[in-house]
C-alpha cells in the first residue's frame, strides 16, 4: 500500500500542473500523467503561442508609424518562419520551466495516456497506479462543424494554424469569439483577405456591447469582411477555413465524486487558463470554485479587457461611466489614444459591478479592475485611489470618478 499515491492528476495543462504543485505543497504524494507535452493547450497551442505571434504583429503594425515618433527605418519585412521559430523557442523555454517546477515540488511525472479503471486505479500502458484522489484535468478539444472535419487541407483548427509559416492570400475564420477575433487581427495585419463568419449578430458574444462594437470597428478598419448573423456552410469556403466555433471538454467516463474532481476546461465551465489555474489549486485544496468575476482579455491592438457584469446584465441597476483614453496625458504621449474605460456600477449603492476596457494595456489594467470588482469596492473608493501619473491606470480612476460625478479630466 505504500506505493499508493495521495493524488493522481491526469493532464499537465494549467489546471493539472497547478493542482499537482499545490497538492505537493500540502505534503501529498503526487503523480501527474500527461499524454503529450507539459503546459497543455495554454502553453503549446493556446495562450502563449498566440501572444508570442501577436507581439511580432504588434511591432510590425507599429513600424509604418515610426515617423510619427521621430524615427525612421527601411526595408521593413515580416518573415513568418522566423516569427513561428521565435514562438516555438518561447514555448519550449516555458515547457522546460513547468517540468522544472514539478520536479522541484517533488511531483512524479509519467508520460502516456492515463486511463481510469475505477475510483482508485489508473493505467498508463501496462503500468497501474493506485491513488486516494484523482484530479481530472484533461482539457478540451476544438469542435468540428458537421461535414467539415479538420483535415489539414481545407478545414483547420487553431492548433493547425499556429504552425503556418506562409501567409495565406485568403482565409475564412468561422466563429467570432476570442480565438476567431485574435486570428482575424493577426492575419488581417499580414494582408490576408479575411471573411469572418459569426452565426450571432455580434462579435465576442457575452461581452459588453461597447466592446463587441469596438472589436467590430477595429476589424472592419483592418478590412476584414465581417459576416455577422451568417452561419458558415461548406460551400462558402474560400479554400482555407479556420474553424473556431468553440471547444468541448475532454470528459472521462467517471462522474465527479468527493475523490474524483474535474478541473479546468475538462470541467465544462469557463475555458480560460487563469480559471483553470484557480480550479486546479482549489481542487488540490478540496475547495469548490466560484465562477464569478473572472477577468477576460482579447489580445488585439488595442486590447480588450472585461471583468464582472455588462451594462445589459446590470439592467435597471446600472449606472454607467465611460472615460475616453484620448483625454489622458500618457495615452497621448505614447500614441495610444484609441479606446475607453467603461464602468458599470449599482446606481444606488455605487458598488462596482463590471469594468470593460478597450485600449492599449487593457489586459494589465484588468488586474486593478478585477481586484476592485471582486472586493466589491464602491466607485468612489476606486476613484479616491490616485494612480501613478502619467499612466493608463488613470483611466480607471477617472471612469470611477465619473460614476460619482467627480471626473477630473472629462467635460462635465
Ligand atoms: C488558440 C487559443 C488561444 C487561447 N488563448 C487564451 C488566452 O489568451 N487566455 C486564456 O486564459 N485562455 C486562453 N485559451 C484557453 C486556454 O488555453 C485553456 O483554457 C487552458 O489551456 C485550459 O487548461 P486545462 O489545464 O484545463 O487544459 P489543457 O491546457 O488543454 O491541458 C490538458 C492536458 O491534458 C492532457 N490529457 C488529456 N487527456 C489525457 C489523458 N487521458 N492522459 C494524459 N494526459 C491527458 C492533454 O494532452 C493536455 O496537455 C486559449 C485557447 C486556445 C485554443
Amino acid at each position: 500500500m505504500s506505493d499508493k499515491y495521495d493524488v493522481i492528476v491526469i493532464g499537465g495543462g494549467p489546471a493539472g500542473y497547478i493542482a499537482a504543485i499545490r497538492a505537493a505543497q500540502l505534503g501529498k504524494k503526487v503523480l501527474l500523467i500527461e499524454k503529450d507535452k507539459l503546459g497543455g493547450t495554454c502553453l503549446n497551442r493556446g495562450c502563449i503561442p498566440t501572444k508570442a505571434i501577436i507581439a511580432s504583429i504588434n511591432l510590425y503594425n507599429k513600424l509604418p508609424l515610426l515617423k510619427r515618433y521621430g524615427l525612421s527605418a527601411c526595408d521593413i519585412k515580416i518573415d513568418m518562419k522566423a516569427v513561428i521559430e521565435r514562438k516555438d523557442r518561447i514555448v519550449a523555454r516555458l515547457c522546460r520551466g513547468v517540468e522544472h517546477l514539478l520536479k522541484q515540488n517533488k511531483v512524479e511525472v509519467v508520460f502516456g495516456e492515463g486511463k481510469l479503471i475505477d475510483q482508485e486505479n489508473i493505467t498508463v500502458g501496462s503500468q497501474n497506479f493506485a491513488t486516494r484522489k484523482i484530479i481530472i484535468a484533461t482539457g478540451s478539444s476544438p469542435i468540428e462543424l458537421p461535414g467539415m472535419p479538420f483535415d489539414g487541407k481545407q478545414f483547420f483548427s487553431s492548433s493547425d494554424v499556429l504552425g503556418w509559416t506562409d501567409i495565406p492570400k485568403a482565409l475564412d475564420i468561422v466563429g467570432g469569439g476570442v480565438i476567431g477575433v485574435e486570428f482575424a487581427y493577426i492575419y488581417s495585419s499580414l494582408g490576408t483577405e479575411i471573411n469572418l463568419y459569426e452565426a450571432l449578430p455580434a462579435l465576442l458574444n457575452g461581452m459588453d456591447k461597447d466592446l463587441s462594437k469596438s472589436a467590430e470597428d477595429l476589424l472592419k478598419r483592418k478590412r476584414v469582411n465581417l459576416k455577422l448573423d451568417t452561419p458558415f456552410k461548406k460551400e462558402m469556403s474560400c479554400g482555407r477555413s479556420l474553424i473556431c466555433v468553440g471547444r468541448k471538454p475532454n470528459k472521462i467516463n467517471l462522474p465527479a465524486t468527493k475523490d474524483i474532481v474535474y478541473a479546468g476546461d475538462a470541467s465544462g465551465g469557463i475555458m480560460l487558463a487563469h480559471a483553470a489555474y484557480e480550479q486546479g489549486m482549489l481542487a488540490a485544496e478540496g475547495k469548490s470554485w466560484d465562477q464569478k468575476n473572472i477577468p477576460m482579455a482579447v489580445y488585439t491592438h488595442p486590447e480588450i479587457g472585461s471583468v464582472g457584469v455588462t451594462e445589459k446584465e446590470a439592467g435597471d441597476r446600472a449606472a454607467v461611466s465611460k472615460f475616453p483614453l484620448s483625454a489622458l496625458g500618457y495615452a497621448n504621449a505614447i500614441g495610444e489614444t484609441e479606446g475607453f474605460v467603461k464602468i458599470v456600477a449599482d446606481k444606488n449603492s455605487e458598488e462596482l459591478l463590471g469594468i470593460h476596457i478597450f485600449g492599449s494595456g487593457a489586459s494589465d489594467l484588468l488586474s486593478a479592475a478585477t481586484l476592485a470588482v471582486k472586493k466589491g469596492l464602491k466607485a468612489g473608493e476606486l476613484g479616491s485611489i490616485f494612480q501613478a501619473h502619467p499612466s493608463l491606470g488613470e483611466g480607471l480612476q477617472e471612469a470611477a470618478l465619473g460614476i460619482v460625478k467627480k471626473s477630473l479630466h472629462s467635460m462635465p
